[in-house]
């Protein structure tokens, strides 16, 4: 059974009431995660309680020290963590430590403490009258991942929510949930408080008591769209600040005028990284003529026929396993969903060579796909790529803004006036020019639009800050004399 992290160590539960975790690439199971009990979870809060009373009146010099201590151990034992990220999630070690860095990069954002919390000042707003702001402390605040990046996702929440001065609680994903427990193994070696972030494990019932637990104050959640839209409405209605990311259906639109080398190279990682498990891949492309299509479609169809799949912690795979058996039993019922919708499947990833035992499956590719195709308007999360032929621009601009989820899009055009016209009219949270898969780096801030966010702040860089402190702004008067005597609103 693995353990929670509460107070500065791991602690095993007294929990009844645990799930699997699987090796993806075996199907055996490897571990047992106890999902919290009540008093575990009250454990939780009051330990985070204490540890935010402290920190919240420490100077941001030593916030800063402890993620900059955190980024150098995170550093020497990315090997380590992207180890236990293959284990549980599949995938492969190399697409796994770029997830770390990933991470890592917030680390890095969060090192600036000193200056990311610094706030306006304005002299004289009246006679003798100052005015400014403090960016304070929340208190504690909750995080809910899923299991598609165990590491990279927590290290876009607290770091930021640390350095705003708040305790943590992180809820990770109960498929892949060890490398949150070695992260907080990192963050208590670098010299963070007792208590100042807790691993609690948990299923619904855990993250219901998490979100409406009155001495919790911010919920961030990451996540697909059903679950992100109930924890939104449900901490919102629990008076939290509350943030919720959801699923994804992100859009590639091929001009003919883009380089279709360079363009196929970058759908093919983009579609099938990470077996299409991420919330950014690319599993749309929309192209504007049949010529177009059918020239991406002969230069990717023979390389997803020849990926080499296996286990994650062989070099040579480029494909590993899905996380779980009903994800892959959601992807061989969308094949056949497809093939029944009408749609051509010229390449069949349950024809693939792959080893017997896990959740194995190749690389699919859809032709001739059509807006009300459910292949089309469903998240599949897996290794599956639908092509659609658009006859114009606008057409392909029209499809991508109609449809339900707003997360990433990209586009592959020569054209400066189209990638342009692009990126001011399409109605989706993050854009890549010529670039597939458009997560911005750590000082910028990462969020879909549409039914793939609910709430108004992103996640990390400035939004981050914002997200985790609240802003109190002071009027102040050092004056010689008195008030004078007034009931009208003061004006200057
Ligand atoms: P999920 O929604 O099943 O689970 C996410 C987290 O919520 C987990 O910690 C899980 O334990 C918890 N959870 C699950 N069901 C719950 C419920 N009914 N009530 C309360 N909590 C619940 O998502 P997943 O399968 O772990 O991750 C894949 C999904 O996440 C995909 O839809 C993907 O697009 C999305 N995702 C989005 C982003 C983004 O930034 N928008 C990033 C990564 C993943």
């Amino acid at each position: 059974m693995l353990p929670h992290h509460i107070n500065g160590q791991r602690v095993m539960s007294q929990s009844t009431s645990h799930g699997p975790v699987h090796n993806p690439a075996t199907g055996e199971i490897i571990h047992q995660v106890p999902f919290a009990t009540p008093v575990e979870i009250e454990t939780a809060i009051e330990t985070a309680e204490k540890a935010h009373r402290e920190w919240s009146i420490t100077s941001l010099a030593e916030r800063a020290r402890l993620m900059f201590a955190f980024k150098n151990l995170l550093d020497k034992n990315t090997d380590a963590l992207a180890e236990l990220i293959t284990l549980e999630h599949g995938k492969t070690h190399a697409d796994a430590r770029a997830s770390i860095q990933r991470g890592i990069d917030v680390v890095e954002y969060a090192c600036g403490a000193p200056n990311l919390l610094k706030s306006a000042y304005s002299e004289r707003v009246g006679r003798d009258v100052d005015c400014y702001g403090l960016r304070q402390s929340l208190g504690i605040c909750v995080g809910i991942t899923p299991f598609n990046f165990p590491a990279m996702i927590p290290l876009w929440m607290y770091p930021l929510a640390l350095i705003c001065g708040n305790a943590f609680i992180h809820k990770p994903s109960e498929k892949d949930p060890s490398t949150a427990l070695l992260l907080a193994d990192l963050l208590y070696e670098a010299g963070a408080p007792k208590g100042l972030l807790n691993v609690v494990h948990g299923d619904k019932t855990v993250v219901d008591a998490l979100i409406c637990h009155p001495k919790v104050k911010a919920v961030s959640f990451v996540g697909s769209s059903t679950v992100a839209e109930h924890i939104y409405q449900s901490a919102s209605l629990h008076n939290k600040r509350v943030q919720a990311f959801g699923s994804a259906k992100n859009h590639c639109l091929v001009m003919d005028d883009a380089d279709l080398d360079d363009a196929a190279n970058a759908i093919l990682g983009a579609a099938y990284g990470s077996c299409g498990q991420r919330c950014m891949a690319i599993p749309v492309v929309v192209t504007v003529s049949d010529k177009t299509a059918d020239a991406l479609i002969q230069r990717l169809a023979p390389a997803a026929r020849d990926f080499i799949i296996g286990p994650g912690n062989n070099d040579k795979t480029v494909l590993g396993p899905l996380n779980t058996a009903e994800s892959l039993a959601r992807v061989q019922k969308y094949l056949d969903i497809g093939v029944k919708e009408g749609a051509k499947l010229i390449v069949d990833g349950r024809k693939a060579t792959h080893p017997k035992e896990g959740f194995f499956i190749g690389a699919s590719l859809f032709d001739a796909v059509t807006p009300e195709m459910a292949i089309y308007q469903d998240e599949i999360f897996g290794p599956v790529l639908c092509i659609l032929r658009a006859p114009d621009y606008e057409t392909a601009l029209s499809w991508i803004n109609a449809h339900r989820y707003g997360n990433g899009t990209a586009i592959f055009t020569q054209s400066g006036e189209i990638a342009h016209d692009f990126a001011a009219r399409v109605q989706i949270g993050m854009v890549g020019i010529n670039v597939p898969i458009p997560v911005p780096v750590g000082y910028h801030t990462f969020g879909g639009w549409k039914y793939s966010a609910f709430g108004d702040l992103g996640l990390h860089g400035p939004d981050g800050i914002q997200f985790y402190s609240q802003l109190k702004t002071i009027t102040s008067r050092w004056p010689k004399g008195r008030n004078v005597h007034g009931f009208t609103l003061p004006t200057h």
